[in-house]
């Protein structure tokens, strides 16, 4: 379609959490919108009852609030376009149905699922290519194209539940551009009629996914790869509706796959390698199993988006850090690659770790001053900012901070006896005593002063660099990791770092 303002929609149903191949998906349609000037759509397919999972679309607006993905229309937006629920669309789909049957591209059938089951048996038996309700077996079977009208009138009339079928013709090549796979081109033998209403008053995704695109004026379907095989019988719909000239192009996006092996990236594969599928924490309201989320694991929104923007498109550039601005300007789908991308969960990790650089320190001083309260500690966030200042360049996330900073907190209760073993030497206490009164006599506790009067005192005493230093950190920290040992020693103050000597002293001898 051209010269129509673009308009697509991400169209999920409610019937689960949100994968994050679905935020992906939602993504690259509202960058396609963005990028182009137009409109991106929520819309919430809803029509298959027993599928319904309380929660969810809650869920999904949630997550796609929280990734910074804003819809110009949905359930929350109404426009003229709208409803955006399909279930608060359900009396517009029958009159489609009817149109369909009325033009003969659809018929009812009334088989029950006995008979459809008996069907499928007596296909596999004889070895049919593809068991299926379809051009040939169709004929065999109980619907509007085997019976007499006035027999169907009869079962229509004494209320026996029926669907509507589509009627997929006989030996005609169904063929259509895809932005992403190029040119496709299906026998419509192969195709089964696929159910597009029921007695329930109720149309299926395929009926309802057409016409509300049609209604709604969408231009571009852009969706997972997942629904290639859905995409002919809507390009027949179209046809049999006589709206070809309002047909959207089509772009279906490549799978997500596992980190290690192939095929599609599941909820088990992120149970089993221990990372979060799903945007945000998800908790199934019958089971009360819970799920984790990217949101809850410390992710930052637009270091999630980021990642998520570059499985399965490339800029073309080197460039991998893109805030959200940056990929409107830069998308195309021109450039969404064919074949799946691979899911990368430490990638996932060194995005976080570079927006977490990216961040001034206030900021993330604000987040960690959280932890810290909830650890029970009262600091101001001045000296939060010099804490996170030292150790940032070494966390993914902000919950981590913690575990580099807790020394600072919390004196050592004991210390690292691997470390202590190979670095505590014999005569390491009597140096570090000795220290404590080369360290009173600092008027000026800094970072210089500290150095220097190290320095002169492991010069005349020729006490080896290493040993002094080592002995120091486990005093101060229990271990042998932290920040630079001068840093730590100036932030604690000198009563404090003559306390931790002492202390180191009096238990490792
Ligand atoms: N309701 C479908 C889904 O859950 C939408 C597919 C499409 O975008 O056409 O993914």
């Amino acid at each position: 379609m051209s010269n129509s303002r673009i308009r697509v929609r991400f169209a999920p149903s409610p019937t689960g959490p949100l994968h994050i191949g679905g935020v992906r998906t939602a993504l690259y349609n509202y960058l396609f919108a963005k990028k182009n000037g137009g409109d991106f759509l929520l819309r919430i397919e809803d029509t298959d009852q027993t599928r319904f999972v309380e929660g969810a679309e809650e869920y999904i607006m949630n997550s796609l609030k929280w990734c910074g993905i804003n819809w110009d229309e949905g359930p929350d937006k109404n426009t003229s376009f709208g409803p955006y629920r399909q279930s608060e669309r359900k009396e517009m789909y029958k009159k489609y149905a009817v149109q369909l049957l009325d033009s003969g591209n659809a018929y009812y059938a009334f088989d029950t699922s006995e008979e459809l089951d008996e069907m499928r048996k007596k296909l596999e038996a004889d070895k049919t290519k593809q068991p299926q309700y379809d051009c040939h077996s169709r004929k065999e079977m109980k619907n509007s194209l085997t019976l007499s009208s006035s027999e169907v009138d009869e079962l229509l009339n004494s209320n026996t539940p029926y669907v509507i079928r589509f009627k997929m013709p006989e030996d005609f090549i169904i063929e259509f551009d895809d932005l992403i796979r190029g040119h496709i081109k299906v026998n419509s033998s192969t195709l089964d009629d696929k159910v597009l209403f029921k007695s329930d008053g109720m149309p299926t995704y395929h009926l309802a996914n057409v016409v509300d695109d049609y209604l709604m004026q969408i231009t571009h379907v852009i969706r997972g790869e997942e629904w290639l095989p859905s995409a002919p019988l809507h390009v027949m719909l179209y046809k049999s509706f006589g709206w070809t000239d309002k047909m959207p192009d089509f772009a279906h996006l490549p799978l997500l796959l596992k980190p290690d092996g192939n095929g599609k990236l599941s909820k088990r594969d992120g149970d089993r390698l221990g990372f979060p599928v799903f945007p945000m924490k998800w908790t199934d309201p019958k089971s009360g199993e819970v799920s984790s989320g990217y949101k809850e694991s410390g992710y930052f929104p637009d270091a999630f988006i980021n990642m998520l923007a570059l499985m399965g498109w490339n800029p073309g550039t080197e460039q991998e850090i893109f805030s959200m601005d940056e990929l409107v300007n830069e998308f195309s789908i021109e450039r969404v690659n064919k074949s799946g991308a691979k899911f990368d969960p430490e990638k996932a990790k060194w995005f976080n770790h570079k927006y977490l650089l990216n961040k001034n320190n206030e900021e993330i001083a604000n987040l960690f001053a959280n932890i810290v309260k909830e650890k029970g500690f009262d600091i101001s966030i001045n000296n939060l900012v010099k804490l996170v200042s030292l150790v940032k360049d070494r966390v993914n996330f902000v919950h981590e901070l913690w575990d580099q900073l807790s020394f600072f907190f919390i004196p050592p209760q004991t210390y690292d006896e691997k470390t202590v073993k190979g670095k505590w030497k014999e005569n390491t206490a009597e140096i570090l005593t000795k220290t404590i009164d080369v360290l009173n006599s600092i008027s000026n506790f800094s970072v210089q002063e500290i150095d220097k009067v190290l320095h002169e005192f492991m010069e005349q005493n020729q006490i080896p660099a290493g040993q002094l230093m080592i002995g120091l950190r486990i005093s101060m920290v229990g271990e042998g990791k932290g920040p630079d040992l001068k840093e730590i020693m100036a932030y604690l103050g000198k009563e404090e770092v003559a306390k931790r000597i002492q202390r180191a002293v009096s238990i490792n001898g």
